[in-house]
């Protein structure tokens, strides 16, 4: 048997999903016209599906920020910063995280998976002990599982299922960190952090909270969820992307915690990738001044959210949350309803995200748009008069 063999079936799932239309997982965005807009084979799509909360992907001065720092510093760094050299564009952009999170500590790393690698890898060793939440994303496991920490998962959301957990390990020996996320991307749901807080503190555990859907999103000056719950003091580690409110690519992890930058020293996805690139650096730079001067952004994403949500339930739809969010997600029955109606509301113009086991919580099977705060009051309104076209009998 060859290695490659393993792949059969899957290879005849995605046979199955090509044979019924476009490419659900690798549709081609031709032209971006805007933030909420793309051109697909000749046609003007609208885009729910994308992750760009604040639309700031296509913000003019980002752009400008990113055309400066590719003049005068060139289309890459070519390496690690603790091997071939620091940019004073990387310091720049940690001190004003640092600043922007009132953190004293804040490393930036190449992407959004590298920074829970990196974040968790260095925070935890062999000797410790990790408690994740059942349905944390990838990279979080991945960073698990290259930390050699011991793993104990908690029930999705469920502080209480974790003070169980922690409380059976009183007696073990080694560090304890607790990991769960701002907001979760499948369903749009946020956990009750003050109940994990008054769990972690007890136990005197350490908590990182992955603010990757939640940063630029959550809070009044868009720190995430930390900020909203007036409970930034009680998160020991926040970590997050840039691949989404700041509309680029990479990762930053931030703590007042004086080791914190031992990291640096210590952790290979910090150490052993290259930094992230200076057009990058400027972008997001400006990208955290538009955040924190724009808080009519934040409004624009809340009320589309709402705006959609409230479309889609009086549909009739299943949604995945109950409360309104950037994301909203809309159960199928099967994977064969959620490519049908994937490529109808495609043929109808519009374009969402499909999400499947194994990829989803419980094995749901997932039609997932997010909006932004681009998206107008019309365009949040042709994505629900899709969906009601769409899921018409035929
Ligand atoms: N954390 C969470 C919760 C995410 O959803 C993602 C990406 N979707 C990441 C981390 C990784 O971020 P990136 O794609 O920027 O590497």
């Amino acid at each position: 048997m060859g290695l490659l063999d393993k792949y059969k079936e899957l290879q005849s799932r995605r046979d199955m999903m090509l044979a019924m239309g476009e490419n659900a997982l690798g549709l081609v965005m031709d032209e971006m016209i805007s933030p909420t807009r793309a051109r697909h084979k000749g046609r003007e799509i609208i885009l729910a599906g994308t992750n760009n909360y604040l639309g700031l992907t296509m913000d003019p001065a980002c752009i400008e920020a990113a055309k400066r720092a590719l003049d005068s510093f060139g289309t890459g760094t070519t390496g690690s910063r603790v091997a071939n050299g620091t940019y004073n564009l990387h310091t720049q952009l940690e001190q004003e995280f640092a600043a922007f999170l009132k953190r004293r500590h804040a490393l930036v790393f190449s992407t959004g998976y590298q920074a829970n690698l990196g974040a968790i890898a260095g925070l935890a060793g062999p000797e410790d002990t990790i408690y994740l939440d059942a349905d944390s994303h990838a990279s979080i496991y991945d960073g698990c599982l290259l930390s050699g920490a011991k793993l104990v998962r908690f029930r999705h959301n469920d502080a209480a299922n974790l003070d169980r957990r922690l409380a059976r390990a009183a007696d073990e020996p080694g560090g304890k960190l607790v990991i769960i996320e701002g907001l979760y991307s499948m369903f749009g749901d946020v956990p009750p952090l003050a109940d994990f807080v008054e769990v972690k503190d007890r136990h005197g555990a350490m908590l990182l909270v992955d603010e990757a859907h939640s940063f630029g999103v959550l809070g009044a000056n868009g720190r995430g969820l930390a900020e909203q719950d007036g409970l930034e003091d009680e998160v020991d580690v926040v970590a997050g992307t840039f691949s989404k409110s700041l509309g680029a690519v990479g990762g930053f992890a931030a703590s007042n915690d004086p080791l914190f930058e031992m990291i640096r020293l210590a952790s290979r996805p910090y150490m052993f990738t290259a930094s992230p690139s200076p057009s990058i650096m400027a972008s997001v730079s400006e990208a955290l001044r538009q955040i924190g001067k724009r808080p009519e952004l934040r409004e624009n994403l809340r009320r589309n959210g709402q705006q959609l949500h409230a479309g889609l339930k009086a549909l009739g739809l299943s949604l995945a949350c109950d409360e309104p969010g950037p994301v909203v997600a809309v159960r199928m029955a099967n994977e064969l309803e959620v490519l049908n109606v994937w490529n109808r509301l495609l043929a109808g113009g519009v374009y969402v995200n499909i999400a499947l086991p194994p990829g989803t919580p419980n094995a749901t099977c997932l039609l997932r748009c997010s909006v932004s705060a681009a998206h107008n009051s019309a365009e949040v309104e042709q994505i629900i008069a899709a969906f009601a076209e769409a899921i018409k009998p035929a």
